[in-house]
């Protein structure tokens, strides 16, 4: 029999929609699964871009790219492949696996639309953790007799490393290569899983496909914010009323989701930026782009004031330099030397050449890992000034190291 690790319970801030029906943290089976969001439908290709564009869908990952101008741009027949990337590899998201967890029909419809719309049976899941391979194993066991379908739907367990969830890094370990981002820049939807065009997105991304085309592009639209329809999942962490995941609107004052006070607010996760102050900030993908921090994966953690901020940036900083794939100079190096300064900093020495070192980050590696660090650390050395000239005058803050960021993802 399989055992399944539940994840704590989510939180819904509204109407829960992906994760309706779980939200006392209880797996839905298949049963329970169509009791909320009905039978399997399909659409055509041009259907699906359609209503996907109607409601401004973007991916669920970190780039947030229009889901309707990547499935317009996709070619269709057999050989397409349809790959959901489940590879959650940033300790601090819970939201993937949250869903794969506890509401794993929802990605597998949603995987089933994207392939009969792009005429293929060819769908991989790929995921990291095993309660989450655990449940979408036992759902594809569930569908077996009563829902068979004629796509090949595969479950499989990709390593745990941070690059390794890029989603390059996921379709090169499924070739059973190395799972780290390729030396060059590609691109999956022509070049992918064994060299075949791909389809390739986040698992929410798969389950916003599913609630569309369940609800219609009119009711999905009834809520949130207007440049970006729908509900979105965040991972809460830190000094936050209810830690954990939680399905919001889009749309929702980001500060509605943080205590009136408390220490800086990374938004985004560790490829993130901080903000001392989130009052004005709504989670959208549009609008928190356009303000310069990006949702990335979903991530909001607020630090609390009783611990020492600068410590949770060094900690970070050790543990990207350590994540880099080893494979770009500027990478392998930059990460190193900058989160060697930021201990130096954090140690109440100045450090001159941070500055430059994270200028030779940017725009310097084959993946987005250089520059995710860059932003991670520059924009904590530009919010948190108090605590830097704490350090740096006094030697320190006199507050302690509460490892409230997570290293470890828990993986098991
Ligand atoms: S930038 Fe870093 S993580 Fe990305 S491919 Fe190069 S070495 Fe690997």
């Amino acid at each position: 029999m399989t055992t399944l690790h539940r994840p704590a319970a989510p939180t819904a801030y509204g109407s829960a929609r992906l994760l309706a029906g779980a939200t006392h943290g209880v797996r839905a089976d298949l049963a329970a699964h169509r009791a909320v969001h009905g039978a399997q439908q399909h659409r055509t290709r041009a259907t699906l871009v359609e209503e996907t564009g109607a409601v401004r869908l973007l991916g669920r990952g970190g780039a947030a790219f229009p889901v309707s101008t990547k499935l317009a741009g996709m070619p269709t027949g057999s050989s397409v492949e349809v790959v959901v990337n489940g590879s959650e590899s940033e300790p601090a998201s819970r939201k993937d696996r949250t869903l794969m967890t506890l509401v794993p029909h929802l990605v597998v419809d949603g995987a089933l639309v994207v392939a009969r719309a792009l005429r293929t049976r060819r769908v991989t899941i790929a995921v990291h953790d095993t309660a989450a391979h655990a449940s979408l194993t036992l759902a594809l066991e569930e569908r077996r007799g009563s829902e068979p379908h004629p796509e090949r739907v595969s479950v499989r367990l990709q390593p745990a490393r941070f690059v390794s969830g890029e989603v390059r890094a996921v379709l090169r370990g499924l070739d059973g290569r190395p799972a780290v981002p390729p030396g060059h820049r590609v691109l999956p939807t022509r070049h992918g899983l064994g060299g075949a065009p791909t389809f390739a997105s986040n698992v929410e991304t798969f389950a916003q496909i599913a609630v569309l085309v369940s609800l219609g592009a009119r009711r999905y639209a009834e809520v949130g914010d207007r440049a970006e329809p729908g509900t979105t999942l965040v991972t809460l962490l830190g000094d936050v009323p209810a830690p954990g995941v939680a399905e919001v609107p889009t749309g929702l004052p980001l500060d509605a989701l943080l205590p009136a006070a408390g220490g800086p607010v990374l938004v985004g996760g560790y490829h993130g930026h901080w903000v001392a102050d989130a009052r004005g900030l709504r989670v959208t993908r549009p609008s928190l782009r356009e303000a310069g921090v990006p949702l990335n994966a979903g991530v909001v953690a607020r630090l609390p004031e009783s611990g020492c901020a600068l410590a949770e940036v060094a900690a970070v900083a050790g543990w990207l330099a350590r994540q880099s794939a080893g494979q770009c100079g500027p990478c392998l190096f930059g990460t190193a030397a900058v989160a060697r300064d930021v201990s130096t900093l954090l140690y109440g020495r100045p450090a001159p050449d941070v500055s430059a070192r994270l200028h030779g980050l940017v725009r310097r590696g084959a993946c987005a890992h250089p520059d995710g660090t860059a932003a991670f650390v520059a924009s904590a050395l530009t919010t948190m000034t108090a605590e830097l000239d704490a350090h740096v005058d006094r030697g320190g803050c006199g507050r302690p190291y509460l490892a409230v960021l997570p290293l470890d993802d828990g993986v098991r």
